[in-house]
């Protein structure tokens, strides 16, 4: 990376004997929406926390925009936390929230009122800034929240699940007015979630993190077609993950041995040695209905059912009982209980070594 705006160095966070972050390593490029995705518990709160200064690692350090901030508090640093819950100051109108971290700083009146009705017209809220927190919905708070944060020009904004407490629909909607918002003000973001779909959904970078370390960081479309870790294919969507073995290699390819028979699979894997292979769900097709599929198995289909765009099918690999996940089109002449020949393509498999 050429000139990071964050570098975590070697971060490690403990409560007495549990570490909730464990010698972590991560850097941010200025102008990313960056989300770190992982289970409860995995620590990614911790991290975000660590970021905007309102917990200290145990050891290890922390510099934005080339400054060492480990032992700032979080008003010394150019960042802004918007937690899930808003914190928005009820007895204020909307204008004055979004004023308040200004006057905090001695922004001049005139520059002040400007810069506040340039951040209503960027959350399209215009009319409303004499208005009461309490007379506002939980989207039109989530964008109060936001445009206080980014009133400040902060170097990084931090978001605590901001979409937590939306329902669905409304939850969609602010994720991509989230990006639309991220694209317009530039600022880099880092937001925190447990929803795979949200990631893929806002991120220019994910950032898989379980039990307190990185499993898997990059793009979505990387950390989806090609995970690096078990963790990482699980967590980010569907996924087959069978145990294999390697028969041998020629340090580009490697052929394994699974449930799946025999296949050739890009990666090096030393003759002997185990690992996995993972394969997305849309990527098995019934039938030969692509080019360069290959027939990987005969499967008897033990569930079906309607998704909309697609079938939602499992099926078990004859002679066995690994079970498969797979999305049949519904135009596909097939049924519950057959057995069907499963293509792939060899280069759809991904061999996991962790
Ligand atoms: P969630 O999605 O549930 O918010 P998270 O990934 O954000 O989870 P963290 O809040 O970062 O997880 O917590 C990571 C781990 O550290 C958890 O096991 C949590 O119980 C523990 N932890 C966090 N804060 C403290 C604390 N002050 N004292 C002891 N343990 C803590």
């Amino acid at each position: 990376m050429s000139n990071p705006l964050v570098i975590c160095e070697d971060i490690q966070k403990t409560y007495g004997d549990f570490v909730a972050l464990d010698t972590l390593n991560m850097q941010i490029e200025a102008g990313q929406f960056v989300v770190l995705l992982g289970p409860s518990g995995s620590g990614k709160t911790t991290l975000l926390s660590i970021l905007g200064g309102f917990t200290t690692p145990t050891t290890g350090k922390v510099f934005i925009d080339g400054v060492d901030v480990t032992n700032l508090r979080p008003a010394e640093r150019p960042t802004v936390t918007v937690f899930q819950d808003y914190a928005l100051f009820p007895h204020m109108t909307v204008a004055q929230n979004i004023a308040f971290g200004l006057t905090m700083r001695n922004v001049p009146k005139l520059t002040l009122q400007d810069m506040v009705q340039n951040a209503l017209h960027t959350i399209d809220l215009q009319d409303l800034g004499g208005r009461r927190i309490h007379e506002l919905s939980g989207g039109q708070r989530q964008r109060v929240a936001l445009a206080r944060a980014i009133v400040v020009e902060p170097s990084l904004l931090l978001l605590d699940e901001p979409l937590g407490a939306l329902d669905l629909k409304i939850r969609q909607q602010m994720q991509d007015e989230l990006v639309a918002l991220q694209r317009k003000c530039k600022t880099t973001f880092v937001h925190v979630t447990h929803d795979q779909e949200e990631a893929m959904n806002i991120a220019d970078v994910v950032v898989v993190i379980n039990q307190g370390k990185i499993e898997d960081m990059g793009p979505p479309e990387r950390v989806y077609l090609h995970p690096s870790s078990v963790f990482s294919a699980n967590f980010m969507g569907e996924s087959n993950i069978l145990p294999c073995s390697s028969v041998g290699t020629n340090g580009v390819q490697t052929l394994v041995r699974s449930d799946f028979g025999e296949l050739l699979v890009t990666g090096e894997l030393r003759v002997g040695d185990t690992a996995h292979i993972s394969i997305r769900p849309e990527h098995l097709r019934v039938g030969h209905t692509a080019q360069n599929d290959q027939k990987i198995c005969d499967a008897k289909l033990v569930s079906m059912r309607f998704q909309g765009a697609y079938r939602r099918a499992v099926a078990q690999i004859d002679g066995t009982s690994t079970r498969l996940h797979l999305r049949i089109k519904p135009e596909q002449e097939i049924t519950a209980s057959e057995t069907a020949q499963i293509y792939a393509n060899p280069e759809d498999f991904v061999l996991l070594q962790r």
